[in-house]
């Protein structure tokens, strides 16, 4: 890594409070330390930059961790296989709203990107030829879709994020990467015209603030998942990345694309991987029946994510769930021999019995659709640049700011992401990044600061909300917000109960202006970190209920009772939703990305998506 950074302080004061600041200057500042962040972290330092890394929580405990299923890639171990298939079945499972240049970029480069993680130390499950184990998954085929299922997706047991985060972390700390651990990123530093120099952050463990300011500023911090009432994410998972690009008047995009994982563990929420259903496991309802065989002839139980979710819901809805109440669907494994629950789904085994209290050998799993991933977020170009409208060009480059991950929509995912797609997502991506900045920082430029002007802002909205003293707590706020995005940001949507989600979920937006917190401290106060958190989810809250109602066609996880086919004519676009600091939403829209990159993948044109 380059030279030790230089450091200077600063005592802005707001509302005649003095809040003493250090400044930090690196090359690069990445926001997040989850698999989009570590890699690129560790790429941006191997390649000599000097490269902060600042994340809210210890990097291993990030959401990444969770991760169980897997990692697409067209290794072809077990069976044909063919990066252009992988192309395909994305485009496919995206409903064609991805954009194919990126998913192109994706899918050619995976193979590369896990034999790499294979050399970093990620200790794969092998086959008995010691190839890298890959599972089945949802919407993964071969041949175009013609063919049976691909296995496709590389796994370590299922635990595979845990296994990839780790070998991240240590790779990043080889490479001398500089860690600013439980670090709280509230806002961008922002030029008047609109370039990023940096961020402002709040050091939980002493109290003390920091500017980080750096050539590019890399936001990896993870989806939003918590806006909901029962979602498999991390409760930290608020979305604090899309909530700083809100405030500083940057769209976000395809936010009304949730999606929903057919298996979360019923009461609980936790996940109970694909990868259950990869290695054989079935679902039934109430009259024991296996009623994915009359929804996907083909893929049936492993048909994508949207489709199975779907699926359950109308079966409960159709009085066919079981449990006393008939709210939920069952998932068996119990046909599966011990020794393969033993080595190949481990974990799950142990979330049923800890959750749901059944032992996976003897009893089938009570599951519900779960909310799981944000296919919508952060803009960006396919080499990670956050993108926005300027002079009549969508897709003008926000200089000093890229986005990653789960928090960037590049979009690879379009209106329905694929199992094990996520996880590559992020490497793949973060590596990019890695790259671009390789290409366009120059080390040891120390950037110009920010007006004062941005980091006053940042500073008054910190302090407006320490010494808030309304009449709703926090924890109130928020149970109203994910009561409502559960309601009517739901697997099945319909004009009413989105035009009623827009309605209630800007008076719970507006409810935040009166929000109590009632520790002033600065040293771990979790009071105040929850409702900075509260901040960034009721923006993004916001803006998907805001998008779901303007869109009104069927698509992806997007499904509306009211307008149940996909409009490829008049719907074939990105959206984009800004708000502003009054809650003040605005719309318009991106053209998907119909090239390829290169002449090695032609353009999919849109067809009936049927599994
Ligand atoms: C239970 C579960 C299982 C999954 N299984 C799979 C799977 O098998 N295969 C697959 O492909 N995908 C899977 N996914 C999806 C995938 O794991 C996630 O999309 C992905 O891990 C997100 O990674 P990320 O690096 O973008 O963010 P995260 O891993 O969520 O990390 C976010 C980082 O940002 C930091 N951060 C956030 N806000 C701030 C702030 N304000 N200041 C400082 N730091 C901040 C956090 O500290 C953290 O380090 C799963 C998801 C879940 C929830």
């Amino acid at each position: 890594m380059a030279d030790a950074p230089k450091i200077s302080h600063a005592v802005p004061s707001v509302n005649g409070r003095a809040y003493p600041i250090t400044d930090h200057y690196y090359d690069v500042i990445v926001v997040g330390a989850g698999g989009a962040g570590l890699r690129a972290t560790f790429g941006m330092a191997a390649e000599g930059l000097s490269t902060a890394c600042l994340t809210k929580v210890f990097p291993t405990r990030s959401h990444t961790v969770a991760a169980q299923g897997g990692i697409s890639a067209a290794l072809g171990n077990m069976g044909p296989d063919d990066w252009r298939w992988h192309f395909y079945d994305t485009i496919k499972g995206a409903d064609w709203l991805g954009d194919q240049d990126a998913i192109e970029y994706m899918c050619k480069n995976a193979p590369e990107a896990i034999i790499e993680l294979e050399h970093y130390g990620v200790p794969f499950s092998r086959t008995k030829e010691g190839k890298i184990y890959q599972r089945p998954f949802g919407g993964m085929t071969t041949d175009y879709g013609n063919g049976p299922a691909a296995q496709r997706t590389c796994a370590a047991a299922d635990r595979t994020g845990h296994a990839i985060l780790h070998t991240l972390y240590t790779q990043a700390l080889r490479h001398k990467a500089k860690f600013f651990v439980e670090y709280f990123a509230l806002d961008l530093l922002m030029t008047d015209d609109g370039e990023c120099r940096g961020v402002l952050a709040w050091n939980l463990d002493d109290g003390s603030l920091h500017r980080f300011w750096g050539q590019q500023t890399i936001l990896a911090t993870g989806g939003y998942g918590r806006a909901y009432f029962s979602a498999t994410s991390a409760h930290t998972c608020t979305g604090d990345g899309g909530g700083m690009a809100l405030r500083a008047g940057l769209p976000l995009q395809d936010m009304e694309f949730v999606q929903f994982h057919p298996t979360g563990v019923y009461g609980a929420g936790c996940l109970i991987t694909e990868g259950a259903r990869g290695e054989g496991g079935y679902l039934v309802n109430s009259k024991g029946e296996r009623f994915m065989e009359r929804y996907a002839p083909s893929a049936k139980d492993l048909a994508s994510r949207d489709v199975v979710s779907r699926s359950m819901t109308m079966e409960i809805r159709e009085g066919r769930g079981v449990g006393p109440e008939g709210d939920h669907i069952f998932l068996h494994l119990d046909h599966l021999a011990p020794e393969v629950l033993h080595a190949r789904l481990p974990g799950i085994s142990e979330t049923a019995k800890v959750f749901a209290g059944v032992d996976v050998t003897k009893a089938p799993i009570p599951v519900i659709p779960t909310v799981h991933y944000n296919m919508g977020g952060i803009p960006t170009n396919v080499f990670c640049e956050v993108v926005t409208h300027k002079n009549g060009n969508p897709e003008a480059v926000v200089p000093g700011l890229m986005a990653i991950g789960e928090a960037g929509c590049v979009s690879v995912h379009g209106a329905n992401r694929l199992g094990s797609n996520s996880l590559l997502d992020l490497v793949v991506f973060g590596r990019a990044a890695a790259h671009r900045a390789r290409d366009i920082v120059k080390p040891g430029l120390k950037v110009a600061k920010a007006p004062e002007s941005s980091t006053q802002k940042a500073l008054a909205r910190f302090d407006g909300i320490r010494y808030a003293n309304g009449a709703n707590p926090t924890s109130g706020i928020r149970k109203n917000m994910q009561k409502i995005m559960q309601t009517n940001a739901a697997v099945f949507r319909t004009q009413e109960t989105l035009t009623e989600g827009v309605k209630k979920m800007a008076q719970v937006y507006d409810s935040f202006n009166d929000v109590k917190v009632s520790d002033r401290g600065l040293i771990f106060n979790s009071d105040l970190l929850e409702t900075l958190e509260l901040d960034n989810l009721r923006g993004q809250s916001l803006v998907t209920v805001v998008s779901a109602e303007n869109r009104k066609e069927s698509r992806g996880a997007h499904s509306r009772e009211d307008f149940t086919e996909r409009d490829d004519t008049n719907w074939m676009k990105h959206t984009l939703c800004w708000l502003d600091d009054k809650g003040k939403n605005k719309i318009d829209y991106r053209p998907v990305h119909t090239k390829t990159l290169t002449s090695d993948v032609e353009y999919v044109a849109p067809k009936k998506r049927v599994y």
